[in-house]
């Protein structure tokens, strides 16, 4: 494995700078002076330290926030600036994109050539998108009755405006555009943002920062602190003068930012877990099912939220789909992602790895057959890509989310059945049906107890469609017109003329 493969100047020059904070104007450590450590995970190896933020950080932060929300150049910009200043951000995320797409494969392990077309790309198009609801945002004029005062006259409108200061705490499996999906909508209504990136994965967020003050973005308008969930998002979580948190990562620490934001009523949107079913009818098109299915789990090394972890196919095609996938996954090159012809990035960490790992023990345990893939390997962080059959609906590794790139495959008889195996989950974020039976299909999308259904598709967002969890995955949705809801509160007003 080619662990020292070159990377661009830019990337080294940016890593060189030992990244700091972006509070208010200042580019600044730990108010502490405390740093972390950010590993390759192709390597295990030291990429760099970031200042690891406390309480006293993070209050800065939100101060700065507070600021450019009440009382700013940006508090008073039209929506138009707004409009032009996140389509500027946009260019600058695409001028620097191959810079980004490495940043994310060091950090995250991911393949910078897939990072450049899915992680980067998919960022800008969100921007671009979000960039035009900023001219949008509109209220309603209502014509009211007041049956208490019927001698006056009245005008009643609703006006929709920014939230306010808005606290974002991402995930690691997709740093950049996950920042993104907090930013463009918090940018887009006219709301201040303070933006903890996941511990392992904030370089990303570091440079997008960088942008945003180039862009011409007040100071303010956008913070970044970097530091631990416990330490940095605690305090973010629990601050008084955040108006809304909008969470990406796992339904166990949702919940906790669930339960303390109601301390402040503070607004809360979370994006959590999932254990998306991948469903194959004996009508599909197998070959592009059995692709598609490789895929939906094994894209990002399975670390995807709506990976396509629980496949259901018809019974009588069961074992050649099986077969099928399984052959994938054993032509799949794994290896450091700044080789472009690696199909296949190591886990985000070693806990990770080590995690992944126990699930397929576990499943051994149960018993499980591995039908390709079951080991590990380093240097690194590498897990080959698995698919265990003769599992149980109610096993672990069928419940619960592994968050790498393990498939649990079953067959099914019927469409009643597929149907409620599918829903037999604590999460809902996504689910695919691959058939041609339009009938069955539209059929099935209603009773599928999830917030996004795919058909002969998985894990295809647009911004224009909005994107969120039922049951344990999560409250809320991001993207679309949805997003600018969350990111807006109504006020009421009623004029005696
Ligand atoms: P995680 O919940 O451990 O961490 C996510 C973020 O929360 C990190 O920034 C972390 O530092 C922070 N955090 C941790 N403890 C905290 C606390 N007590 N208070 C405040 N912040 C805290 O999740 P993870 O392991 O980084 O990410 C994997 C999870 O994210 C998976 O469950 C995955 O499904 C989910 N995810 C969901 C979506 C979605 O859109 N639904 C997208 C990506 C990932």
């Amino acid at each position: 494995m080619s662990a020292s493969l070159p990377i661009k100047p830019a990337t080294s020059a940016f890593l060189d700078r030992a990244p700091t904070m972006l509070i208010g104007a200042d580019w600044t450590g730990a108010a502490d002076g405390a740093l972390m450590d950010l590993r390759n995970p192709a390597t295990g190896a030291v990429l760099c330290q970031v200042p690891s933020a406390g309480a006293a950080d993070v209050d800065r932060a939100v101060r700065a926030a507070r600021q450019a929300f009440d009382d700013s150049p940006w508090s008073r910009m039209r929506p138009r600036e707004r409009q032009n200043l996140l389509w500027k951000l946009a260019d600058l995320m695409e001028r620097d994109a191959d810079l980004l797409a490495e940043l994310e494969c060091l950090n995250n392990g991911k393949s910078a050539a897939v990072a450049r077309v899915m992680d980067v790309q998919l960022g800008i198009d969100f921007l671009r998108y979000m960039a035009g609801w900023a001219t949008k945002i509109e209220g309603a004029s209502v014509e009211v009755s007041m049956p208490l005062m019927p001698n006056d006259d009245f005008h009643g409108f609703i006006r929709r405006e920014a939230v306010g200061v808005v606290g974002a705490i991402v995930a690691w499996n997709f740093p950049l555009l996950l920042a993104c999906w907090k930013l463009g909508p918090a940018l887009a209504t006219g709301c201040s943002v303070v933006l903890k990136p996941a511990d392992e994965t904030p370089l990303s967020a570091l440079k997008l920062a960088e942008l945003v003050l180039e862009a011409g973005y007040p100071a303010g308008v956008f913070n970044v602190v970097t530091g631990t969930g416990v330490n940095a998002g605690a305090a973010l979580t629990h601050h008084p003068l955040v108006d809304k948190l909008t969470f990406t990562g796992s339904t166990a620490v949702g919940k906790e930012i669930g339960k303390a934001a109601m301390d402040h009523m503070t607004r809360v949107t979370l994006e959590l877990g999932g254990k998306s079913p991948t469903i194959v009818m004996a009508d599909a098109d197998l070959a592009s099912a059995a692709a598609g299915a490789a895929q939906a789990i094994f894209f990002n090394q399975g670390q995807v939220c709506c990976a396509g972890s629980r496949l259901y196919v018809q019974r009588k095609h069961f074992d050649n789909v099986v077969a099928d996938i399984a052959g994938i996954a054993n032509g799949m090159k794994l290896g450091n992602g700044l080789d472009p012809s690696v199909d296949m990035g190591p886990l985000i960490s070693a806990r990770q790895q080590q995690r992944v790992y126990n699930y397929i023990e576990l499943g051994r345990e149960k018993g499980a057959t591995v039908a390709c893939g079951g080991e590990q390997f380093g240097p690194g962080y590498f897990v080959k890509p698995t698919v265990l059959v003769d599992v149980d609906q109610q096993s672990p590794v069928v419940q619960e989310e592994i968050f790498g790139p393990v498939l649990v495959a079953m067959p099914f008889d019927d469409i009643d059945e597929v149907v409620r195996l599918a829903n037999d989950s604590p999460y809902g974020l996504g689910a695919s049906i691959w058939s041609n039976d339009l009938g069955a299909v539209h059929r099935m999308i209603p009773r599928i107890k999830s917030g996004s259904v795919w058909v002969n598709c998985h894990s295809a967002l647009d911004p224009a469609l909005p994107f969120g969890g039922y049951k344990l995955s999560g409250v809320g949705r991001e993207m679309g017109a949805a997003a600018i809801e969350h990111y807006t509160e109504l006020k009421s007003v009623l004029i005696r003329l």
